[in-house]
């Protein structure tokens, strides 16, 4: 047995650079979702405390952070940076350790998020306004942006290092103080990611972790300090986040749930075709935001295709992410239960079951939550294992008769965060990706994640509020922006003149 069997660690917040010394009222468990062992006791955060922790971030902000030089604020950000490659690998254990997913997969999220802790490396010049020169007769006119003050952020359990690097380098980068509240599933990469900042020589209390459920996130949404919130999770959430957020007077990012399709054309390379088809189907045991749960094919393919992905998806090795497999644990008993029940379902509802996860043999000890991969063809648009957000490893085969066909099946779909097409006509793509009403799309790409310096965000019940995350879009959400009209006393000043100034 590779556990050990040890006593759960306690694990608690991050606040003014320090760990908590306080006592919490409630706790919650972090389990090794590869072995189902408890590995740590997790300290929730009451009301009082968030709003205690706000107060301070807010004072932070106001003296240690708002006017410092960009020239400062920079160095801090190239540190960070350099501390989060140091500790990349080290990072990506703990996710493993906490989420299951594989390591190299791990690290490869670490990096995705390093992306954008870079593009904040760049902050001088995303900051950069607009100068007029002479704009009327001695003035000159200039636009600013300006920090906003203490900015939450609220992120889900599947990238613990990835989507809170998506927001915190930008909000500290554009001079906010920040309250990050990580998933209670698996809080230990975030907090070590936040001991960086300190070691990067950003101030106490211009970053603090508040670990917490509902209770912290609602004091997070009512508090009136906070100005901005950036959330990440499923989309009942995420649009109760983003009706409260706004109610109490904030801007907000809400980023929901997704069930993205893979459009496949006659025409695609089906090696090709099939090898995403598994990649961004089962990678991260179908927990990413961004993978292909739905593969659309036209049917003339449709027997080829599934053979050639049943094949790929026979060879896959499940078990303990530590161990060199391809695929991990979802993250809960609860989960794996959930999804094994949208297999049944689909079976029950007239769908083919081609590989049946649940009879899976995993490489792991313990009691694991684990389900291996499942592939249903002839799944159509009414069945659960389609209309649903399953976020597990089961990817639903739905063959249609035509490009428009397909194309009007997922425009129909009420998520709209990723899809790609695979195909080599050139036009057909083209209009895939001018027509599809999805905020992301690859073409022969499976997982269109948008690198740092373009923004991350989907359409319709995948985001609410509008601004996307990461980017020159995280820029501007993080600042409010000021136009100052100036002119300097010359001799041809004066006279009084109650018209409407005119540049004339
Ligand atoms: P979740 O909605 O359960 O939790 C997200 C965050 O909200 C966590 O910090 C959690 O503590 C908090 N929370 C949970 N219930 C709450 C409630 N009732 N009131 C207030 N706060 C609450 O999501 P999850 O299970 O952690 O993450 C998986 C979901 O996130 C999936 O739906 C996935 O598609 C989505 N996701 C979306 C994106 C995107 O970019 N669109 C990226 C990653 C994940």
């Amino acid at each position: 047995m590779s556990s050990s069997h040890a006593a759960p660690a306690r694990i608690t917040h991050l606040v003014a650079g320090r760990a908590w010394e306080g006592t919490a009222a409630r706790t919650s468990a972090v389990h090794d979702p590869a072995t189902g062992e408890q590995t740590g006791e997790l300290d929730l955060a009451s009301a009082d405390l968030v709003g205690e922790v706000v107060a301070g971030a807010h004072a932070a902000w106001r003296e240690q952070w708002a006017d410092v030089s960009l020239a400062r604020r920079t160095s801090v950000l190239f540190r960070f940076r350099e501390l989060l490659r140091r500790d990349q690998e080290k990072i990506a254990a703990l996710i493993t350790a906490e989420h299951g997913k594989v390591l190299d997969d791990a690290f490869a999220e670490v990096g995705r998020g390093l992306e954008v802790a870079e593009l904040a490396c760049g902050i001088p010049h995303l900051l950069k306004g607009g100068h007029t020169d002479n704009a009327s007769a001695g003035v000159d006119v200039f636009s600013l942006r300006q920090s906003l003050g203490v900015v939450a952020v609220i992120s889900p359990f599947n990238f613990p290092a990835m989507v809170p690097l998506w927001f915190v380098p930008l909000a500290l980068a554009c001079g906010n103080a920040v309250v990050l509240k990580p998933s209670e599933k698996d809080p230990s990469a975030t907090l070590a990611m936040a001991a960086l900042w300190t070691e990067a020589g950003l101030p106490d209390g211009v970053l603090n972790v508040v670990n917490g459920d509902k209770e912290a996130v609602d004091a997070l949404l009512t508090h009136p300090q906070v100005k901005a919130v950036s959330f990440v999770g499923s989309t009942p959430v995420a649009r109760y986040v983003y009706e409260t957020g706004t109610a109490h007077g904030k801007r907000v990012q809400a980023l929901g749930g997704a069930k993205n399709h893979m459009l496949v054309l006659p025409d695609a390379d089906l090696d090709l075709a099939a090898d995403a088809a598994v990649n961004a189907g089962f990678g991260s045991a179908g927990e990413r935001c961004m993978a292909v749960s739905a593969l659309v094919v036209v049917e003339p393919v449709a027997d080829d295709l599934v053979a050639r992905i049943a094949e790929r998806v026979g060879r896959l090795r499940t078990g303990d992410g530590r161990r060199g497999c391809d695929m991990g644990p979802v993250i809960t008993r609860e989960a794996r239960d959930r999804i094994a029940s949208y297999v049944a379902a689909g079976a029950e509802d007239g769908a083919t079951v081609v590989v049946d996860g649940r009879e899976g043999e995993y490489d792991a000890d313990g009691d694991g939550f684990f389900i291996a991969p499942s592939l249903v063809d002839h799944v159509t648009t009414d069945m659960s294992v389609y209309t649903d957000e399953i976020f597990g490893p089961v990817l639903a085969v739905l063959r249609v008769a035509s490009f428009d066909e397909g194309l009007e099946l997922i425009n129909a779909n009420p998520y709209g965060n990723g899809t790609a097409v695979f195909t080599h006509d050139g036009g057909a793509a083209r209009r895939f990706q001018r027509e599809v009403e999805v905020g992301m799309v690859g073409v022969n790409v499976p997982v269109p994640v948008p690198v740092a310096y373009y923004s991350f965000g989907g359409w319709k019940s995948s985001l609410f509020g509008d601004t996307h995350a990461h980017g020159t879009e995280g820029v501007h959400f993080y600042t409010r922006g000021k136009v100052v009209t100036q002119r300097w006393p010359d001799p041809s000043h004066g006279g009084v003149d109650l018209g409407f100034p005119s540049n004339t």
